[in-house]
């Protein structure tokens, strides 16, 4: 008999894509872990640890983070994962160097990516959501400014004492534009990677969050080759 193994998938696409919005709603979906490189990073600050000093520089100013120390992070995450119940990356692998590391470190325990899904949303439109977005410091989960008033909300509807919000050091003007950067000099490249392995699925991004939704779960059903070329 074998053992039903749980989908891995990677969300892949630029900083304010929407990955981890839709991360969320696919974690209740689908039941499989949501493994984010940067709030792996960020728990690492807040706890004040060697790791997240040695990325504090890097993310403050929007560069990677080494992959010496990126990593090795990410696999150990990974590897606590039980096979059956999967996981979706989130801002990894944001290198081709990441993308051979994940590769070689899946298959050496008989594991492999079923699906990339890359959210696609232009550079004008990363740069409006990012320099709007606010985050729940406990859950993670993203927020933008009220639209009328320019406030952000004051506590996080998914947290009971209602999580506190804040802004990301990393979503000022000057980092975000270069984290929009290094995505295409760096990022981009991981996509010929996996179209060459036949696992990318293009999604349109723009739309509403429950719009972009329905499109990630047609790219999960297989033939969104077709649907999104
Ligand atoms: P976003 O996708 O909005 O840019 P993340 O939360 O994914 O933000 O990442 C924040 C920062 O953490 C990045 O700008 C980078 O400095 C660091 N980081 C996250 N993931 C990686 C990675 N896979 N490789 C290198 N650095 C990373
Ligand atoms: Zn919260």
């Amino acid at each position: 008999m074998t053992m039903p193994t749980g989908l891995k998938l990677v969300l892949f696409g630029p900083p304010g894509a929407g990955k981890g919005t839709q991360a969320q709603l696919l974690k209740e979906r689908l039941g499989v872990e949501h493994v984010s490189s940067g709030d792996l990073f960020r728990h690492h600050l807040s706890n004040g640890t060697e790791l997240g000093e040695l990325a504090r520089g890097y993310m403050n100013r929007g560069a990677l983070v080494p992959d010496a120390i990126t990593i090795g992070m990410v696999i150990d995450r990974i590897g606590q994962i039980a096979d059956a119940d999967g996981f979706m990356l989130d801002g990894f692998p944001r290198n081709t160097g990441q993308a051979q590391a994940l590769e070689s470190a899946l298959h050496e325990r008989g594991q492999q990516i079923d699906r990339v899904i890359h959210i696609r949303v232009a550079d004008d439109e990363l740069i409006r959501r990012l320099s709007n977005r606010y985050i729940c410091r406990v859950c993670q989960r993203p927020y933008t400014r009220d639209a009328a008033t320019g406030a952000p909300p004051e506590g996080c509807a998914d947290c009971p004492d209602g999580g506190d919000i804040y802004q990301r050091d990393d979503d000022t003007s000057e980092a975000v534009a270069n984290r929009i950067a290094v995505y295409h000099q760096e990022t981009a490249p991981v996509l010929d990677f996996y179209a060459a392995r036949g696992l990318l699925a293009n999604v349109p991004g723009e739309g509403a969050v429950a719009t972009v939704n329905e499109s990630v779960l047609r790219a999960l059903e297989g033939n969104a080759d077709e649907v999104f070329p």
